[in-house]
């Protein structure tokens, strides 16, 4: 099964990923993961794309297709996989059609996750992340148990740069102009499924399920 998730910035997008993830036994491709991952290990891709990522702007799409490309060629992307930030405009798009094409695949699935503006601006701007182990939380939705530190593994939690308010309305502005146009692509492709975003995150995922199974 190979999908993707779409949906503004703090949709749920990353979360559901991960459940479908696990669930399904299926690689999780968060280009912004890989970015952040890059920028930390201070890489060649790293460097370059640090600026942007911290004004809330898209990377070069020659940067992102390059790292999709050698993502989705791995042996454990044969059996399907779940796209999480990726595509993010319509040339990303065509050009995965492109490489799906090269290696024979095709895309089943696009989700849509729908989730109010203001929503989404009180969720991004609440989370927090463990940089050690991934874990997420929300200050006030899903707060850690040991404040300011991961449940999981005591580390310090930290907010990414681009979740602060400021930045927050710079990247939705990005996700209206370039993403949205995404919706009616996959429309038309027959493919595309809108899901609403704003119900609780297991809700969210039957929902996911219930279609998958339709397909
Ligand atoms: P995300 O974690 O998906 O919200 O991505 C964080 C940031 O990484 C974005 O605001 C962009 O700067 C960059 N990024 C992630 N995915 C892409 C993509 N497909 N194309 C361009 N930039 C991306």
């Amino acid at each position: 099964m190979k999908m993707i998730l779409l949906g503004a910035p703090g949709a749920g997008k990353g979360t559901q990923a991960k459940l479908i993830s696990k669930n399904f036994n299926i690689p999780h491709i968060s280009t912004g993961d890989i970015l952040r991952s890059n920028v930390s290990q201070e890489t060649e891709l790293g460097l370059k794309a640090k600026g942007y990522m911290e004004a809330g702007a898209l990377v070069p799409d020659e940067l992102v297709l390059s790292l999709v490309k050698d993502r989705l060629l791995q042996e454990d992307c044969e059996k399907g996989f779940i796209l999480d930030g990726f595509p993010r405009n319509l040339q990303q798009a065509k050009a995965l059609n492109q490489m799906l094409q090269e290696i024979k695949m095709n895309m089943d699935r696009v989700f849509l996750l729908n989730v109010d503006k203001d929503e989404v601006v009180v969720r991004i701007s609440g989370r927090r992340f463990c940089e050690n182990c991934g874990s997420s939380y929300h200050i006030s939705l899903n707060p850690s148990k040991l404040g300011t530190s991961c449940e999981v593994c005591g580390e310090a939690l930290i907010q990414r740069t681009d979740d602060k308010k400021e930045v927050v309305l710079d990247r939705i502005k990005v996700y209206e102009k370039a993403t949205k146009p995404l919706v009616d692509y996959y429309r038309a492709q027959g493919i595309l499924e809108e899901i609403s975003g704003s119900k609780d995150i297991q809700e969210v995922y039957d929902t996911i399920c219930r279609d998958l199974q339709a397909v």
